[in-house]
């Protein structure tokens, strides 16, 4: 085994950790030690969208056969049905918009999705922990000393560089910060209070209700329901239904995600746990009152919903503190409303990945290389952040000139609905029309222009020892 030029530690092994460390088996001079706070590596049973933006990327990992048999994949450019729209807070609703989309959506369980990375680290480079969950790390100046990783069981390891993958309630992100205001980084807020309430992230206003229902039992309760048929988008003033259907060793189920959004409590504290398991159906009922019987007939099918409320990131100045960065949900959590999330910190392991491992990527030159990571996806990531909030405002109606719950009849409701549905594409169409590698090019070039340019293996395009 070739001696490697810097040893990584993934604090977090959910879809944005293990991308990141398949992406980085890729180099065999990486040594890369992921710590997983969980006893096992596991995701929650629920559906995950993945865009061709992201599926571009699955491919240049040499992963696009397998993500193929766990979701059905239209080929890149050719148009394909993504959602059907329904206006659905009346007891009749109606149809009112089509989304189809080159090379459309694909719909993953998301555990077979994270099992599928799971066997992909076969690396004897990568070494997997798990039952480690870590509370704070030290990260000392001169740069060739190793960072320090402390974790609950009171054990310590070490790294040279440290990545941030442990999801919206990241404990890196909390010290990233707390070292960033020691060094006096100006963190855009007061001290104190301000500080802290960076580490932490912030309720949107909005809870999810998410449930799983088999194909089977819904094909004998509701056997014509449209559910089956087409993906669909429920609407309504202050609420919106999602479904889908996803598929987990062979048996197929319907993902369901019922919003409720409070918008003018964004940025207040929930109050409640922030997810509650095996919740009871009539509170679930409720807050669809008055909704379309299609819609009440699928919550009648619901058992035990999980209620979950939607916290986010809060904006920070930097993803990146010297040797340590933060990605995925522990950078920028976002409103899951354009279904970016995981394909945001997808989006981050693979430029990371590509930093990281670029030849002149050293102990000494690793901050140089963070840095370029930072100036290239924060302002990326933060964008979608807050095109995922306008995507929910436009789904429950809230812009006063939208607002299909206040006055005229069914024609002016179209119309509202009509003006709605091509904001919403303007503000959605960068997941199927963008790709990474122009980002990608540019980080890399940020970096050869700080550091020198040296003989250069790793281009967009080039050969980086990935199988294809
Ligand atoms: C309702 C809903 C629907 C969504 N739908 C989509 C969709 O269709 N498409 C999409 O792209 N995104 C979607 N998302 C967003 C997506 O789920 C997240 O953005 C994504 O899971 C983030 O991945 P991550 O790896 O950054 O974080 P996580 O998946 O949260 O993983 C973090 C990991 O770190 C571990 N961890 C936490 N703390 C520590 C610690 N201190 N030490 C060690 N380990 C730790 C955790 O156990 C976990 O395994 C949705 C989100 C929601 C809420």
């Amino acid at each position: 085994m070739r001696p490697s030029k810097f040893r990584v530690a993934i604090c977090g092994g959910g879809v944005g950790g293990l991308t990141f460390a398949v992406a980085l088996s890729g180099y065999p001079d990486i040594a890369v030690d992921i710590y997983e706070a969980a006893n096992t590596f596991t995701e929650m049973g629920a559906g995950i969208g993945m865009w061709p933006r992201t599926r571009k990327i699955m491919r240049s990992l040499g992963l696009e056969d397998g993500v193929k048999k766990l979701g059905k994949c239209t080929e890149f450019g050719q148009s394909a049905p993504v959602f059907h729209y329904r206006k659905s807070d009346q007891p009749e609703g109606f149809d009112f918009f089509d989304l189809s989309t080159p090379g459309g959506l694909t719909m993953l369980h998301r555990a077979a999705f994270h099992q599928f990375l799971l066997d992909r680290l076969t690396h004897t480079q990568v070494t997997t922990h798990t039952s480690k969950r870590l509370t704070s790390y030290t990260q000392p100046s001169p740069s060739p000393s190793p960072i320090t990783l402390s974790f609950q069981d009171g054990t310590t390891a070490t790294c040279d560089v440290l990545i941030g993958a442990d999801g919206y309630r990241s404990a890196i992100r909390a010290g990233m910060v707390q070292e960033m205001f020691d060094a006096g980084v100006d963190l855009g807020c007061l001290e104190g209070e301000g500080v802290e309430k960076l580490k932490e992230p912030m309720w949107s206003g909005t809870v999810a209700w998410r449930a799983m229902v088999p194909f089977q039992k819904l094909e004998k309760v509701l056997p014509r329901h449209r559910a089956m048929c087409e993906p669909t988008q429920y609407l309504g003033k202050n609420g919106f239904i999602i479904m889908y259907p996803v598929t987990q060793q062979g048996e197929k189920l319907l993902n369901f995600v019922a919003f409720r959004m409070k918008h003018d409590l964004e940025g207040t504290p929930y109050h409640g746990p922030w997810v509650a398991k095996n919740q009871s159906r009539e509170d679930f009922e409720r807050d669809f009152e008055g909704w379309e019987t299609e819609v009440q007939d699928l919550i009648k099918c619901v058992e035990k919903p999980l209620l979950w409320s939607i916290h986010v990131a809060r904006p920070l100045p930097s993803f990146a503190h010297k040797r340590v960065a933060i990605m995925g949900d522990a950078a920028h959590a976002m409103l899951p409303h354009q279904g970016s999330g995981a394909g945001q910190a997808i989006d981050d392991a693979y430029t990371l990945a590509k930093l990281l491992g670029h030849p002149l990527t050293t102990v000494s030159t690793l901050p140089t290389a963070l840095a370029a990571y930072d100036s290239v996806r924060r302002p990326f990531a933060m964008d979608i952040m807050s095109r995922s909030r306008e995507a929910g405002r436009l789904f429950t109606f809230y812009h006063p000139e939208l607002d299909c719950s206040v006055g005229g009849d069914e024609m002016d409701h179209r119309k509202k609905l009509e003006e709605m549905s091509e904001r919403l594409v303007r503000n959605w169409k960068w997941a199927w029309e963008s790709e990474i590698d122009g980002d990608v090019k540019k980080a890399l070039g940020m970096f050869e222009a700080k550091v020198g340019k040296g003989s250069v293996r790793n281009g967009v395009n080039g050969t980086n020892g990935y199988s294809c």
